[in-house]
């Protein structure tokens, strides 16, 4: 029998970086990153079923009512979610996944699957934060604004999550992500089954 993969669940404030480590994560080992369907509009780089699935409001809407979506939520006027049937077969295949998501659809993921990992990403500080939401250039100054207001709580959040990384540089927080997933394949609740055996 295949040993499931586990499902790993990377959230963090705007600014955190976690773009760009989960870019690097998936390089560095053999992860399946998860795409998921928003109505954002997509940025001058970011490409349809690389980056993001873009959907109208009325798409969104019918993949909730079509059940295709392991979570979904509202963040920042714009709709995203989790298509379910790549993540379900991929961690039937006994592939880890990535899922990269904010704070409310963590929780409800966290809810259906308690074995998932939850790791949430922070910058070194606040100031850092905003130079890296400033300095991307890829939103106007109000998105900036209300993304570093909604970053303010989305941190309060933090306990909620199991593991938390600092993303002082990024081959650091990469390293360790990768050993908070390999710590997680011994974690108890995975020898339930192992332990019949010795009785
Ligand atoms: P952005 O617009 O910067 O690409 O993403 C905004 C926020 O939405 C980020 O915190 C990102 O992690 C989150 N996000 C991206 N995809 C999903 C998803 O499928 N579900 C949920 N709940 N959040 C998502």
């Amino acid at each position: 029998m295949i040993e499931k993969g586990t499902l790993i669940i990377i959230s963090g404030p705007s600014g955190s970086g976690k773009g760009t480590v989960v870019e690097k994560l998936i390089n560095t080992a053999s992860y399946a990153l998860s795409i998921s369907a928003t109505t954002r509009h997509p940025r001058d780089y970011e490409k349809e079923g690389v980056h993001y699935f873009f959907k109208s409001v009325d798409e969104f809407k019918e993949m909730i009512e079509n059940n295709k979506l392991l979570e979904w939520a509202e963040f920042c006027g714009n709709y995203y979610g989790t298509p379910k049937e790549y993540v379900m077969g991929k961690l039937n295949e006994g592939k880890n996944v990535i899922l990269e998501i904010e704070v409310q659809g963590a929780a409800r993921v966290k809810k259906i699957f308690p074995e998932a990992v939850t790791v949430f990403l922070i910058p070194p500080d606040k100031e850092e934060l905003r130079k890296r939401l400033t300095g991307r250039g890829t939103e106007d100054s109000e998105t900036i604004e209300k993304r570093i207001q909604r970053a303010s709580e989305e941190i309060e959040l933090l306990p909620n999550y199991d593991y938390v990384v600092i993303n002082d540089e990024i081959e650091n927080a990469v390293e360790r992500i990768n050993c908070i997933v390999k710590a997680s394949k011994f974690e108890s609740h995975r020898y339930i089954e192992k332990i019949k055996d010795f009785k």
